[in-house]
Parts: structure tokens; C-alpha cells; sequence
């Protein structure tokens, strides 16, 4: 338990923590479970945290998957939902999101698991769309065509909803070409990474998913969505900037202005999701490209759920956005 815990808050907007194993126990300490507790340490002084639920090191995919299952099959409801991985790079976002293939992470059970369960009752139009934002600009993934910066727009009033000019969105049939879909548009993000020195770790890849109940005559067909962010390294600008442009650092003025406008991303997150969970009347979902692409999926009726990783090294060791996303008890 908590005692410093605060009431608890209306919505749906859960944030769980994952320690990555290899973390010194000097530095990062954890009370796992619903209502759990990360302790870090830093510089001798010890700050508490008390998230919805903390797994520990040793947690698998399959026991951090068992949290999210109820969230990812109530698509097949008509639900919209959200599943987030945020922290610094190599805290391992990637693995939780995507896992290595012998131990699969959360995007691939989720898929297992809506399509185990469609085949046992309703069946579903299955749509898939891919998209990467990078420095602010949007890419599919899934284009056939060479990679173009797609805009984003509002729907025309009333009608509520984004528009992403020229987005692919693909009829996915089986598991089988879902998988061979994904692997496609991970291939593509890879890729850009080569070219761009480590892109992918500055970069947000969104996938998602839509589900269309076939319905019968005359009734109202339901339609849920799935979204899953594995999002750039939370880093501060600060630091992945360092001193900006430099001589005999041509890479600089990139690097500092990557860092800003990731910073722009994590911190528009952070702002739409303090305003939900604060019940404000006004939320800042214009602020970032991320957070006018998921402004359907964040409204009311949707559910969220945010991991936030933390571990491995000194460096790596402090939930950055601590204050966003993680209420700090008294202590
Ligand atoms: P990120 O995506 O946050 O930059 P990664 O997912 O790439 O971090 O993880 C960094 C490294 O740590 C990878 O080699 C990954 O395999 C490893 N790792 C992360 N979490 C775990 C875990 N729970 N169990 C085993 N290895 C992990
Ligand atoms: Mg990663």
C-alpha cells in the first residue's frame, strides 16, 4: 500500500510501471502490485511514487500482458483504447511494446488475443493503419509508395475526428497477415533508423487498429479501436541537445531541434493527459501531431493506459515526467 497515496482518480487513465531488470537496487526499489510503489534514490535523497500498479524486474510479458487484457478485448465492444509505452531510451519501451520474437511483448498478444476471441463469437472488419512522427512530421509506414510527410486535419465541423491525408488503412484478413503487416512497417521504421542515426528511439510508431462489428440488419454496428504507442525516448532536450550546433558538429542543430520537438510530443502528452485526469473543461490536444492524432482516442468514454519504464543504468534509472504521470506521495 501507499499511505501517501491521493484519492482515487476518475477516469480512465491508468499509468503502471515496468522496471527493467539489471536495475541497482540502490537506486530504483519497487513495491509491486495494484496501488505499488517505485523508490528512487538520487544523490542520497529518496522520492516515492505511487502509480496504479509497479511490476517488479523479474515480471514477464505474459504477467504484464494479463493487466492489459481486459482494456485491449474491450475493443471488441466498441471501446477505444490506448496503450502507451513512454520513458528514456533503453528502458526497454521496445520490449514491452514489441518483445523479442521467442517472448512476445504487448502488441503481438494483444493481436493474438482479439483474434482468438472474434473467433469464438462476433466477427469483425479488421482494419490496420501505421504511421511514425518524427521532428513533428507524420510518415505511413505501411505506404506503398516512397515515404511522404502526410498532414493531419481536423474533420469538418461537427463530424468530430482527424483526418490523415492519405494514410493507408489495410483490410487485414487472418492473424497470419497482421503479423506480416506489422513486421513490414517496423522493417520501414528500422530502416529510417539506419539512415537517420538511431531515428527510432526519437521517433513515436502508432499502430492502429479498428474493429468493426458486423452487425445485424437495422442495428447500430459498434466500432473499436486500438492504439499502440511505443513512444520516443523521454530524455530532456537538455540533455540529447546538449550545447546545440557546434563547430565540427554538424549533427547539432538536427539533434537539438529533434530534441525539442520530441520534447513538444512527450510534453503535449503529458499536458492532455493532466487535463483529463484533472477534468478540465479545456484539453491542449493541439499542442503535438501525437496529440492530435489520438484526440479521438483520448476523449471521454476511452481508456488509456501508460507504461512507464524505468531502469537499467544511473542514467536511466529516474522516471522523467515523474510529475505528469506519477503521483508523488509524502514521504
Ligand atoms: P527502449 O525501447 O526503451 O529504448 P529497449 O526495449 O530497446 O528500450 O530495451 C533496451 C534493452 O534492454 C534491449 O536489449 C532489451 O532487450 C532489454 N530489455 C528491456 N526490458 C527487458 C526485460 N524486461 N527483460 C529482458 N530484457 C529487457
Ligand atoms: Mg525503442
Amino acid at each position: 500500500g501507499c499511505p501517501g497515496r491521493l484519492p482515487e482518480l476518475k477516469g480512465n487513465i491508468r499509468v503502471l510501471c515496468r522496471l527493467r531488470p539489471g536495475t541497482p537496487s540502490s537506486l530504483v526499489s519497487v513495491e509491486p502490485g495494484p496501488g505499488g510503489t517505485v523508490t528512487t534514490c538520487y544523490r542520497g535523497r529518496h522520492r516515492r511514487f505511487c502509480l496504479d500498479w509497479v511490476f517488479p524486474p523479474d515480471a514477464s510479458q505474459e504477467e504484464v500482458f494479463r493487466e492489459l487484457e481486459p482494456a485491449v478485448l474491450s475493443c471488441l465492444r466498441g471501446y477505444s483504447v490506448c496503450i502507451f509505452t513512454y520513458g528514456q531510451t533503453g528502458t526497454g519501451k521496445t520490449y514491452s511494446m514489441e518483445g523479442p520474437p521467442e517472448d512476445p511483448g504487448i502488441a503481438p498478444r494483444a493481436l493474438q488475443s482479439l483474434f482468438r476471441e472474434m473467433g469464438a463469437g462476433r466477427p469483425h472488419r479488421v482494419t490496420l493503419s501505421m504511421v511514425e512522427i518524427y521532428n513533428e512530421a507524420v510518415r505511413d509506414l505501411l505506404a506503398p509508395g516512397p515515404p511522404e510527410r502526410l498532414a493531419v486535419r481536423q474533420c469538418p465541423e461537427g463530424q468530430g475526428g482527424i483526418q490523415v491525408a492519405g494514410l493507408t488503412h489495410w483490410d487485414v484478413p487472418n492473424l497470419e497477415t497482421l503479423h506480416q503487416m506489422l513486421r513490414l512497417g517496423r522493417s520501414n521504421r528500422a530502416t529510417a533508423a539506419t539512415a537517420m542515426n538511431q531515428r527510432s528511439s526519437r521517433s513515436h510508431a502508432l499502430v492502429t487498429l479498428t474493429l468493426r462489428a458486423a452487425s445485424p440488419p437495422r442495428a447500430p454496428s459498434t466500432t473499436g479501436t486500438l492504439h499502440l504507442v511505443d513512444l520516443a525516448g523521454s530524455e530532456r532536450a537538455r540533455k540529447a541537445g546538449e550545447a546545440g550546433p557546434q563547430r565540427g558538429d554538424p549533427d547539432g542543430a538536427r539533434r537539438l531541434r529533434e530534441a525539442q520537438t520530441i520534447n513538444r510530443s512527450l510534453l503535449a502528452l503529458g499536458g492532455v493527459m493532466a487535463a483529463l485526469r484533472a477534468h478540465r473543461p479545456h484539453v491542449p490536444f493541439r499542442d503535438s501531431q501525437l496529440t492530435r492524432l489520438l484526440q479521438p482516442a483520448l476523449g471521454p468514454g476511452t481508456t488509456a493506459v501508460l507504461l512507464l519504464q524505468v531502469g537499467a543504468g544511473a542514467a536511466q534509472a529516474y522516471p522523467r515526467g515523474r510529475r505528469i504521470w506519477a503521483r508523488q506521495s509524502a514521504h
